[in-house]
């Protein structure tokens, strides 16, 4: 890592408090006293008080280390980082049964030095959490697992409610921000298998914005996104997670009215839900709570 590179000062409305209050300082030694993670805390979401307070909460797995080192990512990187916690299926379903949220969402770090990537132990973890937690909604916030269909369907097939992959960037980025074994067109093949393999289930991605992408490439990628059938796109704001040079300056801070002409575009290419804004992240609770009232009560096709 080299020296430390100054960060813009952020805009006005990107100015906000941590969150604090009894329920966050609650739910943190719940889940610290059980050696979890949570993306809230590891990404300092600005939005961890409301998600907290309202029943929502993102946990990652596999421990907090990834063996990839994309350019907007706070997850700290190794070749090897230590094995996953064989008790972390009923650790994770324990906390979230005492956190009472109504809806989960469990992320998780690549481990592209496992054998299976980690694929058996993400699919033990949302059966344990369904089986201790049958009426919450769970969702899988996927990797990649570099392309390889039978690992996706292992994951795919253990009850999560909604499946995620994020597509991070618009294609022309791909390669300067995501880790070279990610992929543009293979992130897009993972939403359209996902969808194959379960049509019934909700699919949803994410993109940041302000790295120098165009509005025609945000365009582009919307249809990209809604031709493999994802329903549900979240918007937001790339924020440098810290001073290295390893994270990507922030090119441009998107204002909200910006982000609000955007998700409109996007609702008019045909997805089920949009959220676009700064503070926006895949894990968002207003997406969540419509997919929640989606889940419980399903249009008919
Ligand atoms: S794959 Fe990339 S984005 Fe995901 S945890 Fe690893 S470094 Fe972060």
């Amino acid at each position: 890592m080299t020296a430390d590179a100054p960060r813009r000062a952020l805009p006005p409305w990107l100015k906000v408090g941590l969150a604090t209050g009894p329920n966050v300082a609650r739910l943190k030694t719940a889940s610290r006293s059980r050696g979890l993670s949570t993306v809230c805390e590891e990404a300092r979401c600005p939005n961890l008080a409301e998600c907290w307070g309202g029943g929502t909460a993102t946990f990652m797995v596999m421990g907090d280390t990834c063996t990839r080192g994309c350019r907007f990512c706070s997850v700290a990187t190794a070749a090897r980082p230590s094995l996953p916690d064989p008790q972390e299926p009923s650790k994770l379903a324990l906390t979230l049964k005492e956190m009472a949220v109504e809806y989960a969402v469990l992320t998780t770090v690549c481990r592209d030095d496992l054998p299976d990537q980690g694929a058996s132990h993400l699919a033990a973890c949302l059966r344990e959490v369904k089986a201790v937690c049958p009426d919450m909604k769970l969702e899988m916030l996927l990797q990649d697992f570099r392309g390889d269909k039978s690992l996706l369907e292992l994951v795919l097939g253990a009850g999560a409610d909604v499946i995620a992959h994020n597509v991070e960037v618009v294609e022309r980025l791909t390669s300067s921000v995501r880790d070279a074994k990610a992929g543009y067109r293979q992130s897009l093949e993972i939403l359209a298998h996902a969808k194959k393999y379960s049509p019934q289930t909700p699919t949803k991605t994410s993109l940041m914005l302000g790295l120098g992408e165009t509005e025609a490439e945000l365009i582009q990628t919307f249809k990209d996104i809604r031709s493999v059938g994802t329903e549900i796109l979240t918007l937001g704001q790339y924020l440098k997670p810290t001073g290295s040079r390893h994270h990507l300056p922030v090119e441009r801070f998107v204002p909200p009215e910006e982000f609000d002409r955007l998700g409109e575009l996007a609702r008019s290419l045909g997805f089920l839900y949009v959220a676009s804004g700064p503070f926006v992240r895949s894990s968002y609770r207003a997406a969540e709570l419509f997919l929640k009232g989606r889940l419980e009560k399903p249009v008919a096709a």
